[in-house]
């Protein structure tokens, strides 16, 4: 069969991959942990399905235009002005089906064969195949320093005459990272001077801990008016109102770039599934307990997760200061990644990510999204597997395993 270059040059997504084994092994009745997943157990809000159920009730389930139905654009403005203090037009707001596509119709409309879009290491698992799916060439940017957060002018050393846009993810998936504000504001600046696109991926910008509040990098931009700027600012419900099978997200951008991301929609999926955009804005619009719940349940995973972590000699781990993931080093165990994953998979049932698919060695990345129970007898798991001085055997359920590889 001739498949294209395209086709050839891309990767399944890892993370839906690994969802699959999980779900597999889980019906074949084998007690997996999945501390790979990337979305919050709890429920979509009442109000998302009151509004999605009733538009279904009506059976009047049509095409929508393709940037999304007025109501949902509508409360996308109310949400910029609540939380961003700007207040954009209907044409500046595109809906589409997930942040995922926002993003992959925003490249699409900026990138010209071989220009190239740079973004931190560790980065969202997507960005350098979207980057390659638009035509694009994929830059990341590692940190000196082995941190999480490379320097601006570390960002700026890879800028060239092929650059065209930057993409910041904070906090960041996978490390939980949130970017300091002199380096959010140091990259905006840097795409003033240079005059590149801003990717700005919000997608986990409300469950932020320890106090902190969610960046506005709206505060960093010189331009008055959201048409003079290539800021792109990138949202959806995906994770702060746990509706990742809704599939809708947004952009918020100029009305040059809106227009040329809304044609390019339109010929390739139309406007989004009107029962999902319903839900979205059911969500948006009606009680908001559920952020902050969501975020303080995940701040206290974080906390079990950290202390678990922690009592583990040999791993270090910098605690997230937002999302569901942590990112610990595990490389005193094992430097590949894709093999210390593959091993505890096999051997303690128990998902996790390799690091080598965000752009870092040995490590892996952890969610914390699940439950106490699940996160404690996951580390708990890993630690047999791992600690040549734990006992031989470990019982899952009613079943012993005899550690028979070290
Ligand atoms: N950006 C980041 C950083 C993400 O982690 C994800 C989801 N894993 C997305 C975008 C895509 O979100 P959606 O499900 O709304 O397409």
């Amino acid at each position: 069969m001739s498949l294209s270059q395209l086709a050839r040059s891309i990767s399944e997504s890892p993370t839906l991959k690994l969802n699959e084994t999980a779900a597999l092994l889980r019906d074949k009745g084998e007690p997996v942990i999945h501390l790979g997943g990337g979305e919050p157990k709890s429920k979509a809000p009442i109000d998302a399905i009151v509004s999605c159920a009733s538009l279904l009730s009506t059976g009047d389930v049509k095409y929508t235009p393709a940037d999304g139905i007025p109501a949902l654009k509508k409360a996308i403005i109310r949400y910029t002005e609540e939380h961003y203090g700007r207040q954009p037009l209907a044409e500046n707001v595109i809906a589409s089906s997930g942040a995922k596509q926002s993003i992959m119709v925003l490249l699409h409309a900026i990138l010209d064969p071989k220009e190239e879009v740079i973004f931190p290491v560790p980065y969202w698992v997507s960005y350098p195949e979207m980057v390659k799916l638009a035509g694009g060439v994929p830059v990341a940017v590692a940190a000196r320093s082995g941190g999480f957060e490379p320097t601006v002018e570390e960002i700026a050393e890879n800028i060239g005459t092929y650059t065209k846009a930057i993409v910041i993810n904070s906090p960041n998936n996978p490390s939980g990272a949130v970017y300091s504000d002199e380096f959010v504001a140091g990259v905006v600046k840097l795409c003033e001077k240079h005059d590149l696109y801003l990717i700005m991926d919000d997608t986990y910008n409300r469950l932020i801990f320890d106090g902190r509040k969610p960046t506005n990098v709206y505060n960093f931009v010189d331009s008055r008016s959201l048409d003079d700027s290539k800021l792109v600012v990138i949202n959806c419900v995906s994770k702060m109102y746990a509706m990742t099978g809704f599939r809708i997200g947004w952009a918020v951008a100029s009305k040059e770039i809106v227009r040329a991301m809304t044609n390019i929609q339109s010929q390739e999926t139309s406007g989004p599934a009107a029962p999902s955009q319903w839900a979205a804005v059911g969500a948006l619009n009606g009680v908001q307990s559920s952020i902050e719940s969501l975020r303080l349940t995940l701040e206290n995973n974080r906390n079990v997760m950290m202390k678990r972590l922690g009592g583990f000699s040999g791993v270090s781990v910098v605690k997230p200061g937002g999302t569901f993931y942590c990112f610990p080093d595990f490389s005193a165990y094992e430097k590949d990644s894709q093999k210390l994953s593959r091993m505890l998979l096999e051997k303690v049932r128990v998902v996790t990510v390799p690091g080598r698919e965000f752009g870092m060695e040995g490590h892996l990345r952890m969610s914390f999204c699940g439950t106490i129970k699940e996160i404690t007898e996951g580390i708990e798991r890993i630690k047999w597997a791992l600690d040549p001085g734990a006992p031989n055997e470990l019982y899952l359920g009613d079943r012993k395993l005899t550690r028979d590889w070290r």
